[in-house]
């Protein structure tokens, strides 16, 4: 039994795509497509809300005056 041989499909139950022999992903191009731009979205998001912290955490730093760093 090799693994190479069987044909799998897209993970995404609605979409359901056979995949290429040999493709290494769960799910097809496009649904990768679709999945990355909903990262990046996520990214965008967690990344500014943890600006914002970064910048909370640095502000409250020069306020206190037992912060030495
Ligand atoms: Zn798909």
């Amino acid at each position: 039994m090799s693994e190479e041989s069987e044909i799998r499909y897209c993970k995404n139950k609605k979409c359901h795509k056979e995949l290429p022999i040999g493709y290494k992903h769960k799910y097809c191009e496009a649904c990768r497509n679709k999945h990355a731009e909903t990262a990046k979205n996520i990214i965008k998001g967690v990344g500014g809300t943890a600006l914002g912290l970064v910048v909370t955490v640095v502000t409250l730093g020069k306020i206190n005056p037992n912060n030495k760093a």
